[in-house]
């Protein structure tokens, strides 16, 4: 069975993958299993120099695998070059692994005894990602647990499989062995086959807060490490001492990058005082200029999102929250729908007042679609934010350091902003949220990663003289 991957600008037909059964899936961990023996064994020197070839091959492939990328997901190639981008600093995090991986002694801990503790790889592991960066996501991923020694199978989002075997044919260049990267594709059933297969040792997903959930339940039952990352609904405080243009363009671009498709993306306003009076219409105004368009066009701002379900998914939410009486600001963007612009294209939406214990305001819609909330000080602003079942991140806007100082303290949430749209994942430290937002301990990227990929030996010993 076949999946057919289409344009999301166009619905253009641009490729094909497999659908891996679960004894296909069986097969691929079998060899993902053997190959583990011998990569375990390769000095982590060696298997570091694997991904200084790995990132230079992904830097020429940069515009290529940006294209793909912008073509499956329907992103603007800016934004795709920017997710290859952080991809690839994922990769030269992972060529550092001999010294993230160095573990710890002590000697003469007691008369004659010294300890040690040392890391080393858990087995195969199983990566699961969603639609929405199509090239980051994985590279959050098998970088690092292949560079500790592991061996990675990858189950992309069947919406967006085609960067996927990108990134695994320029492993192929790279000369990687046999076994060490795998890809399978499919949904919920190749996932599970994953998951439940006895030679995987450890399960990193990221999706939605229901599927993170029910993996996170799967693995665990299954006895597996698993790190699962969920939605996020993120609030944007913006005191009245920030209401400028530079705050204008930083909540465009959180709330309406990536159609608003990013779990990262601002969705609600949360506008302090008389903040909002003045920073409503421009952010009418500023959703009004943005050209919509095919993502890989020049001059593009934003594209479609990623299948008519999300479309009408997101259309829904904007009915009722219409009838509960939020006042809707629809700018009046130029998109011409034509016969090549067919995908699930969707305007801007800017909805101001909103009742912030409306769906709208609480509910990860996932399109291009913001809230503007009141509140009458940061207090309640807090308040509103660390309301939410979510806690991804958050930005405050202000020039007030006090204000930024608290902050920063108080709200609930993994990554935390100021003055910035989208606190964005860095490779060198660790990435996610609280919440709903995870379900397992430890996180995405920097030494959380290397943690989740190895496992610690502590030996103690004595030699008697
Ligand atoms: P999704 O949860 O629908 O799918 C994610 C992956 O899980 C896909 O590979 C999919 O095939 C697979 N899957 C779907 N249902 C499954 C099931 N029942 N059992 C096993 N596997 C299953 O997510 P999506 O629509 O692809 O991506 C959007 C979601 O991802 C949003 O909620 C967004 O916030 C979230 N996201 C979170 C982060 C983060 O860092 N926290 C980053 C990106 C996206």
């Amino acid at each position: 069975m076949h999946v057919q991957v289409t344009d999301k600008a166009t619905r253009e037909p641009i490729g094909r993958v497999s659908i891996a059964r679960a004894a296909e899936v069986a097969e691929v961990v079998a060899r993902a299993s053997e190959a583990f023996a011998t990569w375990s064994d390769v000095p982590v020197v060696e298997r570091a120099r694997f991904f200084f070839r790995y990132a230079d091959a992904l830097e020429r492939r940069h515009q290529d695998l940006a294209l793909s990328v912008s073509r499956e997901n329907g992103k603007t190639l800016a934004d795709a070059r920017g997710e290859v981008r952080r991809g690839i600093e994922a990769v030269e995090f992972a060529c550092g692994m001999p010294s993230l991986m160095m573990g710890d002694a002590l000697s003469n801990v007691a008369r004659g005894v010294d300890c040690t503790s040392t890391r080393y790889p858990l087995g195969v592991c199983a990566g699961i990602t969603p639609f929405n960066f199509p090239a980051m996501i994985p590279l959050w991923m098998f970088p690092i647990a292949i560079a500790a020694g592991n061996t990675f199978v990858l189950k992309p989002s069947p919406q967006t499989p085609l960067t996927s075997e990108r990134l695994l044919e320029i492993a192929h260049d790279c000369r990687f062995p046999d076994g060490v990267l795998s890809v399978v594709h499919g949904g919920q059933e190749t996932a599970e086959a994953l998951i439940e297969h006895p030679a995987v040792a450890a399960v990193s997903f990221v999706g939605s807060s229901k599927v993170a959930r029910a993996i996170q339940e799967r693995a665990v039952r299954a006895h597996k490490r698993v790190q699962a990352l969920g939605g996020a609904k993120n609030y944007l405080i913006v005191m009245p001492d920030a209401v400028n243009a530079a705050t204008c363009e930083a909540v465009i671009g959180s709330a309406f990058g990536g159609a608003g498709q990013r779990c990262l993306a601002g969705s609600v306003v949360v506008a302090v005082g008389d903040a909002g009076d003045a920073l409503a219409p421009m952010l009418v105004d500023a959703a009004a200029r943005l050209r919509l368009g095919r993502g890989s066009d020049d001059g593009t701002e934003m594209g479609p999102v990623v299948s008519d379900d999300a479309l009408a998914r997101i259309n829904g939410y904007v009915e009722r929250d219409v009838a509960s009486g939020a006042l809707l600001c629809r700018p009046s963007t130029q998109l011409r729908v034509t016969q090549e612009l067919s995908g699930a294209f969707l305007e801007p939406l800017i909805f101001d007042r909103v009742d912030p214990t409306s769906e709208l305001a609480r509910d990860e819609i996932f399109g291009p679609v913001l809230a503007i909330v009141r509140a009458s000080s940061l207090d309640e602003a807090i308040e509103i934010a660390n309301r939410s079942r979510y806690g991804n991140a958050s930005s405050i806007f202000t020039r007030d350091g006090g204000s930024a100082r608290e902050f920063a303290a108080r709200v609930e949430v993994g990554m935390a902003g100021i003055n910035v749209g989208i606190a964005a994942p860095m490779a060198f430290f660790p990435f996610g949220g609280v919440k709903d937002s995870i379900f397992g301990d430890l996180r995405c990227h920097g030494m959380d990663a290397v943690a989740f990929y190895t496992q610690q030996r502590v030996v103690v010993s004595r030699w008697p003289s």
